[in-house]
């Protein structure tokens, strides 16, 4: 009857609920259908919560060795005291590397390197099941599951020599083999470690368009099969683990995110699941001023705005892959970044309006691999829809346009595009434009592949006077050249090209000038002696200074 609740349902769903907090062990073997249990909270997009839901990313050096991996099992047992967790993993540190490294060799035949990389890479896998599976029954299971998809490996490379043609199909299921190892992995440690887990492939759950190398979610149908495979895992107590980095088309055939997809992976599952938080465990204490690599100076910035993180992942922050908040942002669902070798820290919190910072400026990046295409000269002069035919060409060749910067004739562009794009990008333009070009002697589309962009981001980047003098004058006095600039399309952003040889002290003296050091720092304090469990804790009570 609508609207009648049978009040011998609630009660064994009550009690299946309090029976989960303790022993979940229990719960889950209880046979009691998860479909019993009521909607207990909001519940916009059909997944029934009864406690808050947190996706937890971990990155590659989080799950390097086996050290690393029985410190995220004891984040992740914290964390389950609070919230209902969903893992998402990386494969091990440098593991997609080597694998893309043999996709290449395959191609080239070279058979003994294959070999050779397949052997480490089994060495280090081994040595992880070794050091963290006690149960000889549990050690036999996962290490056959394993050779499983190390031979499935060696068949994709077979097939690639054979051929002497590297797919991309074939790439990315090579590639993917990392994520497929490493999440079974943490799983099986997980439930030896008391916390009942289960690996579950993104292949059943993120379905994306066929884009091999960067595919695309499409969230409705990825929402529909998320909830439908998780919702009672969740609801039995069990912490799913899920191969990041990975997606699959509608029928099924494997496809990747791009290189660092599995921050990606995260905000996806995040918004398709509607949790109340993403976070994104990595090797650093959050999202800092400007690339630690570069400036030794960055600080951690405690709290910043969905937009402005956005700019910086997308302009080169590596600690977050370029889309991941593109997922998240629609949906208003707070992004953490936090560090798994100093879990008592807080990170960084992504949020709708952030913390503006009164100096204009809250941090900077840089792409340092990066190429600019200009497209332009007297050979074009009087050639219709120069921009548009650009435009439409790059997007054909899913080239991700950067920066554009144009004279004022349109006859003119200059366009700034990652530089593993600039090959295809330069062909695209080439055969676009052949035919206009073709009785003139002088090269009109041109690459320059030694160039860098340096960005300034900030909430006020744009509404502050004198930040782009200020800019101006500090590259100058460091005897660096500005190639080409965009500036005023965003509120938050102002871009420099420069010459690749000058991008580390542009970073470090623009750094300096904005005094990006002693602002994020002192907005941060930390407490170094804070157990797991007490920053959960604090964080639910709202009671933190943070
Ligand atoms: P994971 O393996 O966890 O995905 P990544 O190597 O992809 O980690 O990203 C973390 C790295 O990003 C850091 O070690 C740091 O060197 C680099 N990085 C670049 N820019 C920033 C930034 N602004 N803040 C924090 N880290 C940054
Ligand atoms: N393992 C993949 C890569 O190295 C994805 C990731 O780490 O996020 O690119
Ligand atoms: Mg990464």
């Amino acid at each position: 009857m609508p609207g009648k609740v049978n009040p011998e349902i609630v009660r064994s769903a009550d009690s299946l609920r309090n029976h989960r907090s303790v022993h979940s062990e229990s719960a889950r073997t209880s046979g009691l259908s998860p479909s019993l249990l009521p909607n207990t909270s909001s519940n916009r997009d059909g997944l029934r919560k009864n406690k808050p839901l947190r996706i937890m990313k971990f990155g590659g050096t989080s799950v390097g060795d086996a050290s690393c991996i029985q410190r995220v099992v004891e984040i992740i047992r914290a964390a389950s005291r609070e919230s209902d967790i969903v893992v998402v993993i990386s494969a091990m540190s440098g593991v997609t590397n080597k694998l893309l490294e043999a996709a290449v060799q395959s191609e080239a035949g070279n058979r003994e390197a294959i070999a050779r990389i397949f052997t480490e890479l089994r060495k280090r896998h081994d040595a992880a099941v070794s050091a963290l599976i006690e149960s000889d029954t549990k050690r036999n299971r996962i290490g056959q599951q394993m050779q499983e998809l190390f031979r499935e490996g060696e068949r994709l490379c077979e097939g690639t020599m054979l051929l002497g043609e590297l797919t991309p199909r074939a790439r990315d299921g090579i590639s993917s083999l990392g994520e497929r190892l490493s999440a079974p992995l943490l799983a099986a440690v997980l439930d030896e470690s008391g916390l009942p887990s289960q690996c579950v492939e993104a292949t059943e759950l993120v379905v994306t368009d066929s884009y091999h190398g960067g595919a695309e979610p499409w969230m409705d149908l990825t929402r529909e099969r998320s909830i439908a495979r998780l919702q009672p895992l969740i609801q039995q107590g069990i912490v799913p683990v899920v191969t990041g980095f990975i997606g699959a088309t509608e029928d099924g055939v494997l496809t990747t995110l791009g290189r660092g997809g599995s921050d990606y992976s995260a905000t996806i599952l995040g918004t398709a699941l509607d949790a109340d938080e993403v976070i994104i465990w990595t090797d650093v204490d959050g999202l800092l001023t400007a690339d630690p690599r570069l400036v030794p100076d960055a600080c951690l910035i405690s709290e910043i705005s969905y937009r402005e993180a956005a700019e910086l992942a997308y302009f080169g922050a590596k600690v977050l892959h370029p889309k991941t908040l593109q997922p998240v942002m629609q949906q208003g669902i707070p992004l953490r970044i936090r560090n798994t070798f100093a879990p008592e820290k807080l990170g960084t919190k992504i949020t709708p309006a952030g913390c503006a910072n009164a100096g204009g400026v809250t941090a900077l990046a840089a792409v340092i691999d990066a190429a600019m295409i200009t497209v332009g000269g007297p050979g074009l002069v009087g050639v219709q829809d120069v921009l548009g035919r650009t435009f439409a060409t790059t997007t054909a060749a899913r080239a991700d346009v950067l920066l554009i910067s144009q004279s004022s004739s349109q006859n003119d562009i200059c366009l700034v595009v990652s530089s593993a794009h600039a090959k295809r990008t330069l062909e695209a333009l080439r055969h676009e434009f052949s035919h206009d070009l073709a009785h003139e002697k002088a090269e009109h589309i041109a690459l320059d592949p030694t160039v860098a962009i340096l960005t300034i981001v900030g909430q006020k980047v744009r509404g502050m006077a004198g930040i782009a003098g200020r800019i101006f004058a500090t590259l100058g006095r460091e005897n660096v050249d500005v190639i080409a600039i965009a500036h005023g399309a965003s509120a938050s952003n102002l871009s420099l090209v420069v010459a690749r040889k000058d991008v580390k002290a542009a970073l470090v003296a623009a750094h300096r000038e904005f005094q990006l050091g002693v602002l994020a720092s002192a907005m941060f304090p930390v407490d170094s002696d804070r157990p797991v469990a007490w920053v959960y804790e604090s964080e639910r009570t709202g009671s933190d200074a943070d």
